[in-house]
């Protein structure tokens, strides 16, 4: 395959194909610089000049989780050191400090409790919405909807159609992971399958509830299987126009069991992480933002990101503890004193937007 010639092709407005981003993906050497300059100017012609982030908080309810994923630090088994799951009470504390905070966003980041029910998701939010009644609430996966479903006997849409009923303003397109099942019968064999995964996305988007996409890479997979996982995703925004953007998330190795039992090594390489931002800027034409995970990437990557692709520096969060637990340094709080330096510095400027990309 031709590097400069796909590119040359993808500047100018072909579809590259599952099998060149697979390619694109591998790509070693200098070559790589000339990929991230071609996504650089296709994220300036469809997304602007102009880096976004969102004034947010991460508030994590529990994180007793049924599922205790391969790739992650954070979920426990119920009595397990460190378990926690919040009362109503704890919750009203940290959506008040959210308030207090000015933020646009709360995100509801949680281990998927095996107790939980259609009525406890329900409570949740109405206890947050019922605090915070301007606020956006981004929350709950597709596997946390299938969850509650099966728990309460009822349908995905009917869970879906409940939760924004309750309040729910957006929904996480995490438990994506990776979308190819022999990847996931290995990283996270107990959440949901690709398929259920995907016609759950499609509900919500066909509801009116908007999603993110996202990719958690660097475990085991081969790049053929990110690019197929992109493929999975430009196909749904083919029908559905629902993804709010990308957010590609990047394995952090440090604590989790795929790691200490050999099954993982450390995660993607710098250039892999770049790699991934660029390929999906030329991949996924019908995504308008590609995000940078600065608390998985750290500030001087997530600055090179924005200079291969990305146009969104996500949010400010104040706690991470899923990152945090994993392993990752400093991924807790980014102020946007900070963001707006490291914007500046690559000669492009900074502005708070919404959930929904308007600016704020
Ligand atoms: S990644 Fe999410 S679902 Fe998997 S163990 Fe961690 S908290 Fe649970």
């Amino acid at each position: 395959m031709d590097i400069s010639t796909v590119l040359r092709d993808a500047a100018g407005g072909h579809r590259l194909s599952e099998k060149e981003a697979a390619a694109l993906l591998k790509v070693r050497g200098r070559d790589i610089f000339e990929i991230f300059s071609t996504a650089d100017i296709l994220r300036e012609e469809r997304a602007g000049p102009v880096v976004t982030y969102v004034r947010n908080q991460n508030i994590h309810i529990t994180n007793i989780c049924k599922n205790l994923c391969g790739f992650c630090g954070f979920g426990r088994k119920e009595g397990d050191e460190g378990a926690f799951c919040d009362d109503r009470d704890t919750i009203l504390k940290k959506v008040a400090l959210a308030s207090s905070r000015n933020v646009t966003e709360i995100c509801l980041l949680s281990g998927v409790h095996p107790g939980f029910t259609m009525e406890t998701y329900k409570d949740i939010l109405s206890t947050v919405h019922g605090a915070a009644p301007d606020v956006h609430i981004h929350a709950f996966s597709p596997d946390e909807v299938m969850h509650a479903a099966r728990q309460s006997s009822i349908s995905t849409k009917e869970v879906l159609e409940r939760m924004k009923s309750a309040g729910l303003s957006s929904l996480q397109g995490t438990a994506a992971e990776i979308l190819a099942d022999h990847v996931r019968s290995v990283i996270c064999p107990r959440k949901v399958p690709t398929a259920d995964w995907v016609r759950i996305i499609r509900e919500a988007h066909r509801m009116g509830i908007p999603t993110t996409a996202t990719i958690m890479y660097g475990t085991c997979e081969t790049e053929g299987d990110r690019a197929r996982h992109l493929a999975i995703l430009r196909e749904i925004q083919d029908d559905t126009g629902g993804f709010t953007e990308l957010v590609p998330l990047s394995y952090v190795f440090q604590n989790t069991p795929l790691y200490r039992d050999g099954i993982a090594g450390p995660g993607a390489s710098g250039r892999e992480d770049l790699l991934l931002i660029a390929v999906s800027r030329l991949f996924l034409d019908n995504f308008r933002n590609i995000q940078v995970s600065w608390g998985k990437l750290g500030i001087k990557l997530g600055q090179l990101a924005l200079l291969s692709g990305a146009n969104d520096l996500a949010g400010t969060m104040f706690s991470d503890e899923v990152s945090g637990d994993a392993g990752a340094a400093g991924a807790d709080y980014l102020d946007p004193t900070m963001m707006d330096t490291m914007v500046r510095d690559i000669g492009r400027s900074l502005r708070q937007r919404c959930t929904d990309y308007t600016l704020v």
